[in-house]
């Protein structure tokens, strides 16, 4: 649908060329602009050429992700934009700690596509919150919290930021004694490959340990530029993980995962979860039943190697955290032994 002009274009001058505006939108896709002007009002939208580049047809499993849709706004189920209290869990703006060791620290409220199922739908594009955050403040209580042992990057998106910020807050964060690992939560390998320079491979890797976890929620979108760049990513010794969201109308069946959990594999990328969507306002189209994540999770086990099998997270609300989801493998308890489907629906029993 969109030509990109290749990574001698540089990754902002792609990001510049992105469509933002309704009308933009609206003309290139061949959609009425009335209709989504109301939705970028409320929720802004990017779509940069690269991503662009990837629909194929209206509709589809990328457009879905990336074109504003009135059903946004039109959400009666899902009444909260910050359902998880994240907010309520931030000791100061911008970052979050949740669970004893670790903190979330968001640092961009930018992205270079604003996904429209996004849990952060209230603060990403320039929302309040995130773009609030401040980053000496959130240093601050690292620093002075020494039960923090790994510091997770987030946002919006960290890799927004330009290399000498990046390189200069990994430092900083590298610093403080108490903080064995960083992890990069990024969708930039997914939505604009080009984001991953040799320079910014470079950096990240000089700050090891640190991870990127990425975002892919579709095969389509592990194209050659992609798979490039995360072999990039994993040649320089950055462990890679994929967190999916599990969408409807994008992955929410068994053969569109299966392609998904393989294909992160063969491009040295370890699935890692695959979220419930969260109940946030503005998102309910998206939405599936547990029992279809559990269908999915169930085809996905014993059929393709363990390594490609995710955890199924749910996220409690009110900030209860995660809990993985297992399907039903133990049909029946007793004192003596266990009664056990296998992947197969098989019955074996199993003496404890
Ligand atoms: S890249 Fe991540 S944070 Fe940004 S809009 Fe997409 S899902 Fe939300």
């Amino acid at each position: 649908m969109y030509e990109v002009s290749g990574r001698k274009s540089g990754w902002r001058r792609i990001l510049s060329a992105s469509l933002v505006s309704p009308q933009d939108i609206a003309d290139r896709l061949g959609i009425g602009s009335s209709m989504i002007e109301p939705v970028t009002a409320r929720y802004p939208a990017r779509i940069n050429p690269y991503y662009l580049s990837l629909i194929e047809s209206k509709g589809d499993s990328l457009w879905r992700q990336a074109v504003p849709d009135p059903a946004e706004l039109k959400d009666r189920v899902f009444k909260e934009s910050d359902p998880l209290s994240e907010a309520g869990q931030s000791p100061v703006a911008g970052l979050i700690h949740r669970y004893p060791d670790r903190v979330l620290f968001m640092v961009s409220d930018k992205c270079a596509m604003y996904c429209r199922y996004c849990m952060r739908k209230r603060i990403v594009g320039g929302g309040k919150g995130a773009g609030d955050v401040d980053i000496g403040k959130g240093l601050d209580y690292i620093s002075r919290t020494p039960r923090v042992r790994e510091v997770i990057l987030s946002g919006g998106d960290p890799l927004m930021a330009d290399d000498a910020g990046l390189d200069k807050l990994l430092s900083r964060i590298s610093r403080i004694e108490h903080v064995e690992v960083i992890r990069i939560h990024t969708r930039m390998p997914c939505t604009l490959p080009f984001r991953i320079t040799s320079d910014l491979v470079r950096i990240l890797g000089a700050h090891a340990p640190l991870y990127v976890n990425i975002q892919f929620n579709h095969p389509d979108e592990l194209t050659d530029e992609a798979k490039k760049a995360c072999a990039m990513l994993a040649d320089a010794g950055i462990p890679l993980g994929c967190q999916t969201v599990l969408l409807a109308g994008v992955n929410d069946d068994i053969k569109t995962m299966t392609a998904l959990m393989t294909g992160l594999l063969a491009a040295r990328i370890r699935p890692y979860y695959i979220h419930h969507p969260d109940p946030v306002q503005g998102t309910a189209h998206f939405t599936v039943p547990l029992k279809k994540g559990l269908e999915i999770m169930d085809a996905l086990r014993g059929n393709i190697s363990g390594m490609g099998v995710p955890n199924y997270m749910i996220d409690l609300p009110g900030g209860g955290g995660k809990v993985p989801l297992l399907p039903q493998y133990v049909l029946e308890r007793t004192e003596e032994k266990l009664v056990v489907r296998n992947f197969e629906n098989q019955i074996f029993e199993y003496q404890i």
